[in-house]
């Protein structure tokens, strides 16, 4: 048996998901470019009532009438400029109280969850993007609905709402195997771990391995944000709107992650998917295993030990479909961006995309050369398919079941590492994310006028990013929606965030790569640190592609 299908049994995995994720990007891409955009003329106006304000815009009909087609209130000018930013200089209301906006792109997606709209213009000169959405045509305003109606499902909205369907059901089957992978690989782990000595050293090392990396990686971020600077004289788009921002202190953060570690009810933590109170309940009780020892300890260990073995397997088996899985998001993330915004901010990207190539390459390398004694390239490709579904699902805990499998398996990293170290960085050991907060905030810092950070103010934009990323879930998009702590730490308006939204799917995708390569690297740098002698053997599941891949 064997999981290569028509392939033949001799393409490896990573080949196999490499060109599954090219194949799916160029038909997303094609699909994409053959979408028909409609053009429409678009009057913007910005009308007063005391202190409030309101941006109204309006469809312009070949007969000269307006409709409108958007209006969003602001309590007060100042906040208005700040969605707006493009807007400030025209002074609306007062010299000059309609801009003329010409070529507003649409594009009207249709979907399993109804229809969105997207529309993209430029007011001044300067590019803006909204969207929205609603359960069917009928609900949205006059205007869009009309539109909507008149460019029904097309063959676009099908590739989309097909391989988005793929893709969930590929991730729904990663899910399933997480929480019980990670409870019977903890479990197994520290029982056979033997005395608490090592059980400690291994605790100090990761958590020193962890804190490391990130520091180096926020650096790295901060160096080549200066380097570049690719917020000075960037005009950003305005039209944003700021995500629902996690409107925590940087002491609640601490408080939550701390409380998370004692789950007062470890089955709703279980239920709930809670990485934290997993990990932490699945140690204690292994620590107990071997504390109790004797008869019970001992069936125990078999227990887990058997059931680790069965989830390893299933786990192999759901990782043989990763081609299909990986060339659906792909195809789904490259079909549904629009490509216009990526121009726009093409240097903030390339900011981001450098500093997280340069702690990838360099950084973590190193590390695994010097301290892991391991040849890097080779341990890069035994992380590989780990590294391709991290990317293309821009999440560190639905790849969480490869990274195990390819380091255990193909690095052959002991089990009693790899199940400590993985599950616990997935969650709290992101140093793509850290570095990315960094580039996302100096850049927004640098394109605000009149904002101009110090270096002390830069080192707590940096210290609370690498506190930010401890804190955001392995989800796609976690890191976004953490960044509001570091804006506000350095006194930055949320809004400002808006901007960055359009590209942040392409950037989750890589630092989501960076975070779960950092994971594996510790992997590689904690065995050596701390010997395992308590390698539990996993039989070549048969799925599994094993050494050869
Ligand atoms: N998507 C990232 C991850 O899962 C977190 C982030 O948004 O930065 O690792």
């Amino acid at each position: 048996m064997s999981d290569s299908g028509h392939a033949g049994p001799r393409t490896p995995l990573h080949v196999k998901i490499l060109v599954a994720m090219a194949l799916g990007s160029v038909i997303g891409i094609l699909v994409n470019h053959g979408e028909q955009h409609i053009s429409t003329e678009i009057l913007a106006v910005l009308e007063r009532d005391g202190e409030q304000v309101r941006f109204v815009e309006y469809a312009v009909t070949d007969s000269g009438e307006r409709e409108q087609i958007s209006s969003e209130s602001f309590p007060d000018e100042a906040t208005f400029a700040r969605s707006y930013p493009a807007l400030e200089d025209a002074s609306l209301g007062t010299n000059n109280p309609e801009i003329r906006v010409t070529n507003a792109t649409v594009r009207i997606i249709h979907s399993l969850k109804g229809v969105g709209v997207t529309w993209q213009r430029s007011h001044n000169g300067i590019p803006a993007t909204t969207s929205f959405a609603a359960s069917s045509a009928d609900k949205l305003p006059p205007f869009w609905s009309r539109l909507a109606t008149s460019n029904p499902l097309g063959l676009r909205d099908v590739v989309i709402i097909a391989a988005s369907f793929v893709g969930d059901l590929f991730l729904a089957l990663l899910k399933m195997v997480t929480v019980p992978l990670i409870i019977t690989s903890l479990v197994t782990g520290v029982t056979s771990l033997g005395g608490q000595g090592r059980f400690g050293q291994l605790f100090s090392r990761t958590l020193i391995y962890y804190v490391t990396t990130s520091a180096i990686a926020v650096a790295t971020g901060l160096l080549m944000v200066n380097l570049i600077q690719p917020g000075k004289g960037a005009l950003l788009p305005g039209g944003g709107k700021a995500i629902q921002a996690a409107e925590q202190s940087l002491l609640e953060i601490v408080y939550g992650q701390t409380m998370r570690l004692i789950p007062t009810n470890p089955f709703a933590s279980i239920a709930g998917g809670e990485f934290l109170s997993i990990i932490s309940f699945a140690i204690l009780f292994g620590v107990f295993i071997n504390v109790v020892g004797g008869e019970h300890g001992k069936r125990l260990k078999e227990f887990f030990e058997s059931a680790f073995e069965v989830m390893m397997r299933m786990t192999s088996w759901v990782i043989s479909l990763a081609p299909i899985g990986v060339a659906a998001f792909m195809l789904y993330s490259t079909a549904s961006q629009g490509v216009e915004i990526f121009l726009t901010l093409a240097w903030y990207m390339t900011a981001v995309f450098l500093a997280l190539v340069f702690h990838a390459v360099i950084t973590l390398p190193a590390l695994v050369w010097f301290i892991g004694k391991r040849n890097p390239v080779n341990f890069f490709r035994d992380m590989s398919p780990a590294l391709m579904t991290a990317f293309s699902t821009a999440s560190s805990n639905a790849a969480l079941p490869l990274t195990m499998n390819c380091v255990e398996q193909r690095a052959k990293i002991s089990n009693g590492t790899s199940s400590f170290v993985l599950p616990l960085g997935a969650t709290v050991n992101m140093d793509g994310t850290a570095l990315y907060e960094v580039v996302a905030v100096m850049f927004i810092a640098q394109a605000t006028p009149g904002i101009d950070l110090t270096i002390a103010e830069q080192v707590i934009v940096a210290f609370t990013a690498l506190l930010a990323s401890v804190g955001a879930a392995g989800i796609p998009h976690a890191g976004l929606v953490m960044m509001a702590i570091v804006l506000q730490a350095v006194g930055l308006p949320l809004e400002s965030q808006g901007v960055i939204i359009a590209v942040d799917r392409v950037l989750d995708m890589c630092r989501t790569s960076v975070n779960v390569w950092s994971d594996s690297c510790g992997c590689a740098v904690v065995e050596r640190l701390v010997p395992d002698t308590g390698f539990v053997e996993v039989s070549d599941a048969p799925l599994s592609e094993g050494s050869t891949l």
